[in-house]
């Protein structure tokens, strides 16, 4: 068995990243703070924090605020401009591209569609003009952006930058995307799949900042999930963990295309979703404000009119979507069983203008049927993030990389 060790450059590379940690999760922090939240020594978070400031990434408050009426205290914040980053989520539907500032907020996003044809170079080609277009319209030059984060649907091979065989993507087999995108735009290109990067982005600066463990499930064009666990990614043996969509609900349920029978993606995908609504507006069974619409065009009962119907309370929607999330609820509490974190978020477009319907569905079941209920009650929240939360997640990847602690980055190579 290898096990790899460290050395001291290392762990001042570390202690550095952990201190930018405090101060990036904390809204305006002090040093003593810092070192009482780390255990680090005072010198040592004084002698790190000098050069942050010396290098721009942090700034000093102005004002001191004094505590319990003791010596007043400069409080510590990340300076937003310091660093930017882009991010670019890519949907089999639509590509998605940000510029955000190193507290994560958007400066700007464009969205295109993606190219229909079977070349993936096209596609590539398609995302270095929107990645070119959003710093252009942001006015950032080339050589301020730290890098390139490209959230795509999984499977991936991280190690070799690939993705494989996405079920949604015929013809990519294989496909050296980080390679492509890095030569095509001159940027360190970082790669994940979109749950795992919406996870990361919830982390920075959404609703699992600052919390030590968290599971997300995405909601896009398939259900991804991304694990944070004792502040770190946790990407599992071959970097494919929490495919929360892929677990079973239904025992005989439809055969899924992974090789499992009634998973929760096979269920409950925005496709399903819709067939189901179109069966049951079929079978005209109860009065719905989308059966004239139905009637007329189908087509035109698509998922976000679905999404829209059930928002405003269209029984036959309102049905269909609250039973899609009693399944995610059975989901959630396998998750909050085995891995027993403290919040699990739900976020992507996938739940857009439902999001409180699985909320309720979901903070039902955690309160009520996990083990460890009697002890804590794992707690839910729609993302902060909204339908950007893919795309915010994947520039977070690039921050995240940069200037998160890393346990990994601790060992010996
Ligand atoms: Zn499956």
């Amino acid at each position: 068995m290898r096990q790899s060790g460290t050395n001291l450059p290392k762990v001042g590379r570390y202690n550095r990243a952990v201190v930018m940690d405090q101060i990036q999760l904390a809204d305006g922090i002090s040093r003593v703070e810092i070192a009482e939240h780390t255990g680090l020594t005072p010198q040592t978070v004084s002698g790190i924090v000098r050069r942050l400031l010396d290098e721009g990434i942090v700034w000093e408050d102005g004002a001191s605020r004094a505590s319990h009426g003791g010596k007043p205290r400069t409080t510590l914040r990340l300076n937003p401009d310091a660093g930017r980053a882009i991010g670019l989520h890519f949907d089999p539907v639509e590509l998605t591209c940000a510029l955000v500032d190193l507290l994560g907020r958007p400066l700007a996003v464009r969205k295109r569609p993606t190219p229909s044809g079977t070349d993936p170079s096209h596609v590539v080609a398609a995302m270095t003009e929107l990645v070119a277009e959003v710093r252009a319209s942001a006015g950032v030059p080339h050589e301020e952006v730290l890098g390139l984060g490209l959230a795509t649907p999984g499977p991936i091979d991280l190690e070799q930058g690939v993705i494989v065989t996405p079920p949604q993507l015929a013809h990519w087999s294989r496909v050296p995307v980080r390679r492509m995108l890095s030569d095509a735009t001159g940027l360190p290109v970082t790669l994940d799949n979109d749950a795992t990067a919406a996870a990361v982005g919830e982390r920075w600066s959404g609703a699992g900042k600052g919390v030590a463990n968290f599971a997300y499930f995405f909601f896009g064009t398939g259900i991804g999930g991304g694990l944070i666990l004792n502040h770190q990614v946790y990407r599992g043996g071959s970097f494919n963990a929490g495919e929360f969509g892929h677990s079973a609900v239904l025992p005989d349920g439809p055969e899924c295309y992974c090789g499992n029978r009634g998973c929760l993606e096979r269920l409950i995908n925005p496709s399903a979703i819709v067939t189901e609504v179109h069966r049951r507006l079929a079978a005209r069974s109860g009065g719905s404000v989308l059966s004239q619409a139905f009637g007329q065009d189908p087509a035109s009962v698509d998922h976000a009119a679905v999404q829209r119907a059930a928002a405003d309370g269209d029984p036959v929607a309102a049905a269909v979507i609250d039973e899609a999330a009693q399944h995610v609820a059975s989901v959630a509490v396998s998750v909050a069983n085995f891995i027993d974190v403290d919040l699990i978020v739900l976020g992507g477009h996938g739940i857009h203008h439902v999001e409180s319907r699985y909320v309720e569905a979901v903070a039902a079941a955690l309160a009520t049927r996990p083990l460890s209920r009697n002890i804590r009650v794992t707690e839910v929240e729609a993302s902060l993030l909204g339908t950007d939360a893919a795309v915010v997640g994947a520039a977070a990847l690039v921050l995240h990389a940069t200037y998160s602690p890393q346990l990994s980055a601790l060992l010996a190579d």
